[in-house]
């Protein structure tokens, strides 16, 4: 053991190495040194528990390579969705397109038109262009963009609702993952929640008979993830607006994940669009950019311009707007829906959501192909499976996939999954019944060779 732990190479060997002083190009030393620290440590320790028998600097300069890469890539990087879930928060929801991401580089690089109008030469509206798209596209007289939809339920509520009652079915009073609770941001926005029914019951006589003098709003709130089964009745979005109209309250929707598109279209159930939603004559509703939308983070709302008119007044508004980054990418998504035929072809989500399982197929038997001339000596296996769409649209329902199993003599699914994650660009698949899948639902075709190389460097 001392031997080994006397042949542990100094450290300026590695901090004058050619090869690692190219990768470094000039970015401060530290980086270097810190890479060396953390192999030769981990190095010590594994001496130490007799882990190693030998090792070259030659090795051990590779792990510093590998290291030093890690180090001085931002933290915030590129991840292969292999869960099969096309709108996956923790892997950042909705993908853009490349030509939607030309667009924003173009806004981002240089100065833009933000809040300047050009025809006037003066000041102008930052939400203008998304506007008239909105208007079109959902029949709606008047628009409001912020943050996140968390923000426009926060905003709707405090503007509309404060120090009054807002009546809510106990179905409906969800949380959503990252902390996000009916409750809590009713609470927050000084409105007081009136909750009415079970939870599993609710009936349009439950909310009659919570309406007063001290009522302001009506709401309807989507069930994002989650769904109540067996023996239920809620009140639908048009029962309550005839509820409301009988009383004069305004009807608010926070519809979650919000689609322009038909979802039947790719053969999941019925949920109604955003424009069903405004049809049915609902006053307010709010839903994300990056879900269904397959836009960036931001909270849409749409409705009566005379409560938009206070909504977009509120002071709220102003600390949840969005930047120029969310605007351009918003607006370059948004100006696919007006053709829907464009939307499915150009926007990813819809692009993944729309294929066909044929197509799915081919990815798997593609990359089962790479492996299988590399010569890869795991055991890899193609099968149907089922994928979720996540992203708290569309509870319950899957669409049909194709994942490729593997296995690798000596290695459990978790520790595959482990190593294919903490390679870059990481992986990340699922688990099922202890197998470690690929779902290729989620996995764009120039991927398959990342993903290929990674399980050929898979080592026990
Ligand atoms: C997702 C969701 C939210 C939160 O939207 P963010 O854009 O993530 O802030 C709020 N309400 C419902 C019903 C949702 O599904």
């Amino acid at each position: 053991m001392r031997e080994l732990y006397r042949k542990i190479p100094k450290v300026d060997r590695f901090l004058q190495d050619e090869e690692l002083l190219e990768i470094l190009d000039g970015k401060p030393p530290f980086f270097l040194k810190k890479a060396v620290d953390a192999v030769l440590t981990r190095l010590r320790e594994k001496i130490a528990t007799g882990e190693v028998e030998d090792f070259s600097y030659e090795e051990l300069k590779e792990e510093v390579k590998r290291e030093l890469l890690s180090l001085l890539r931002p933290k915030l990087h590129k991840v292969i969705n292999a869960t099969g879930v096309v709108l996956h928060t923790n892997l950042g929801r909705a993908p853009i397109s490349p030509s939607v991401a030309e667009h924003l580089k173009e806004i981002i690089t240089g100065y833009s038109n933000l809040e300047y109008d050009l025809e006037k030469g003066k000041r102008g509206l930052r939400y203008r262009n998304l506007e008239w798209i909105l208007r079109e596209l959902t029949g709606a007289e008047d628009v409001c963009v912020v943050n996140n939809n968390a923000g426009a339920v926060l905003l709707v509520l405090s503007a509309l609702a404060k120090g009054k009652e807002v009546i809510v079915s106990r179905g409906e009073l969800i949380e959503i993952g990252g902390s996000f609770r009916i409750p809590d941001v009713m609470e927050q926005s000084g409105a007081l929640l009136k909750e009415v029914g079970t939870t599993n019951k609710t009936h349009p006589w439950d909310y009659e008979n919570a309406i007063n003098e001290n009522t302001a709003l009506l709401m309807k709130v989507h069930t994002s993830n989650y769904r109540i089964l067996g023996f239920t009745e809620s009140v639908s979005t048009k029962e309550l607006v005839e509820i409301g109209r009988k009383y004069g309250i305004p009807v608010y929707e926070d519809l979650g994940s919000g689609s322009f598109i038909d979802v039947t279209k790719l053969g999941l159930s019925y949920e109604p669009t955003v424009q069903d939603v405004l049809k049915s004559g609902v006053d307010v509703v709010s839903f994300s950019g990056d879900k269904l939308l397959g836009g960036a983070q931001a909270g849409i709302i749409l409705g009566k311009k005379e409560l938009l008119q206070k909504i977009k007044k509120h002071p709220l508004n102003r600390a949840l707007r969005i930047d120029k980054m969310t605007l351009a990418v918003l607006e370059a998504t948004l100006i696919y829906y007006l053709n829907e035929t464009l939307a499915i072809k150009e926007i990813p989500v819809w692009k993944l959501l729309s294929q066909k399982p044929e197509e799915v197929k081919f990815k798997a038997k593609k990359l089962v192909k790479i492996l299988e001339n590399e010569g890869f000596p795991g055991n890899v296996k193609i099968f149907k499976d089922r994928s979720e769409i996540g992203g708290g649209a569309l509870p319950l329902q899957t669409l049909p996939t194709y994942c490729v199993r593997v296995e690798v003599k000596g290695l459990s699914a978790h520790e595959i999954d482990r190593k294919m994650r903490n390679l870059y660009p990481p992986v990340v698949g699922r688990i099922k019944d202890k197998s470690y899948l690929i779902d290729m639902f989620t996995v764009f075709e120039k991927e398959i060779p990342i993903i290929a190389s990674h399980l050929l460097n898979l080592e026990p």
